[in-house]
């Protein structure tokens, strides 16, 4: 359908490539213009107010105006807009919010900072090549991610997405990175095979890639502790437990992607703490500042540090960096982040209202639309199907249907393929998480209308 634009719905499409959009039908319908946040709500240009489901992606855990935040970001633009951390420079925001986040991440030795995940990503893979290259293992290179894994969009973080429209046209993935099965129970298990006796079997056909490999070339796992944007994946009983002995067993590094679960998302401070995976290395982006400035960090063990840290000596540099990594607006923020996280305990409160998330959430598991309803501290989904575990024949059509009904209700949600996805600000209060599900019923009846 064709709808006429308005002026700034011209000057849009005329000025911007939008991500993760297809140029096409967007031209015909015009870009849904936000201008101000406000709590768990955003005004679009017409005034009209929406609950945030998503905490814009998945970022903004503390709401869209928490004027703590932004005191701070002004007071540092103010005092130093900008400086670096290249060639021993420093400055003591960088400093502080390295120190925090080390005591939030027990194990950790060192922070390195970039803007995005996808840089984090990027680096993570580097420091696993660096540090097999200063131990003389030249050939312990790749890298194994899982399918529907999402870990970013620059060339090695895309490739180490296991999703197909970040590899199709884009001719990805590179080489040395494979992908192992996702772990969902829901449409991966046999017939009959209990969690735990599926999340066995995914540990045993990685170690058959390993061997199949040569355990010799194998550098590092990577992986969401709960997978995001692959449509909200809740690991099986037993899963992290089954795989990492084996990546023990072959001397691999293990990378947990925070990006989404890191600062209490999962009810815990790291998923990897609510999901028993023992990380070598974390990303984190995303809630490291609430979404309030492009900021990321990989933290790395000590061991991995001493290594790296040497081999700069032995060869005279650790020749990686970016120009905006640790900005220090960036890092002030994230300091200011972390401090209302701990002062205001997010991870209880998050568990606190876990059930009451969960019990909207299961109120929908028997709709003939859904198939799996499931949860994890305040990140949920709906898991859209035919019938049964059944896939449509056109994936992603129906929850973009969804989707777009929701809106027309003042929700503000996403469709991962058909998954409908929730990650509401960690701020959220039971009453607004009411209004956020209220409309859900209808819409999965007229979605459901409209797909037959
Ligand atoms: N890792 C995970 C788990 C993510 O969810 C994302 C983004 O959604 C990224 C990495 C990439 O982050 P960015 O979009 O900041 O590059």
């Amino acid at each position: 359908m064709t709808v006429q634009l308005t002026n700034m719905q011209t000057r849009d499409v005329e000025a911007l490539l939008h991500p993760y959009t297809n140029a096409v039908t967007h031209r015909a319908q015009g870009a849904h213009v936000i201008e101000r946040g406000e709590g768990v709500y955003i005004y679009d240009n017409t005034g009209k107010r929406f609950i945030e489901g998503m905490a814009g992606l998945w970022c903004c855990g503390l709401g869209f105006n928490n004027a703590e935040l932004v005191e701070v970001a002004k007071a540092q633009l103010d005092k130093l807009p900008y400086y670096h951390l290249f060639a021993g420079r420093s400055f003591e925001p960088a400093i502080e919010l390295a120190e925090k986040i080390k005591d939030l991440a027990p194990g950790m030795s060192r922070v390195f900072y970039q803007s995005s995940g996808s840089e984090a990503n990027e680096t993570q893979i580097k420091l696993a090549w660096y540090y097999n290259n200063a131990l003389g293992r030249p050939d312990k290179k790749k890298i194994i991610s899982r399918v529907k894994g999402y870990h970013g969009v620059s060339i090695v973080s895309a490739s180490l997405t296991g999703l197909p429209y970040n590899h199709k046209s884009f001719d990805l993935p590179v080489d040395r990175i494979h992908h192992t099965a996702t772990p969902h129970h829901f449409r991966g298990a046999h017939a009959g095979e209990t969690e735990l006796e599926f999340s066995k079997r995914l540990a045993t056909e990685l170690e058959q890639m390993i061997e199949a490999e040569g355990p010799d070339t194998i550098a590092a796992f990577i992986a969401e502790p709960v997978m995001g944007a692959g449509g909200v994946i809740v690991p099986p009983e037993g899963y992290f437990e089954a795989i990492m002995p084996v990546l023990n067993r072959y001397d691999i590094l293990c990378i947990a992607d925070e990006v989404i679960c890191g600062f209490g998302r999962t009810g815990e401070w790291f998923g990897h703490q609510r999901l028993n995976m023992q990380p070598t290395s974390i990303s984190m982006a995303k809630q490291l500042t609430s979404g309030y400035a492009p900021l990321s960090a990989v933290a790395i063990n000590a061991e991995m540090a001493d290594v790296i840290e040497n081999h700069s000596g032995e060869i005279g540099i650790f020749g990686h960096g970016f120009t905006y990594g640790g900005h220090p607006m960036g890092c002030a923020v994230g300091s200011a982040a972390l401090d209302i996280y701990m002062r205001e305990d997010i991870p209880a409160k998050v568990r606190a209202i876990e059930p009451h998330f969960r019990n909207h959430l299961m109120t929908h598991k028997d709709h003939p639309l859904v198939g799996e309803a499931r949860q994890i501290g305040l990140l949920g989904a709906l898991e859209l199907t035919p019938g049964g575990n059944a896939m449509f024949s056109q994936p992603g059509k129906v929850g973009a249907h969804l989707a777009t009904r929701l809106v027309e209700h003042g929700v503000i949600l996403r469709a991962a393929g058909d998954s409908l996805v929730f990650c509401p600000p960690m701020t959220i209060t039971e009453g607004e998480l009411d209004e956020l599900f209220a409309p859900i019923g209808a819409c999965l009846d007229a979605t459901l209308h409209w797909a037959r």
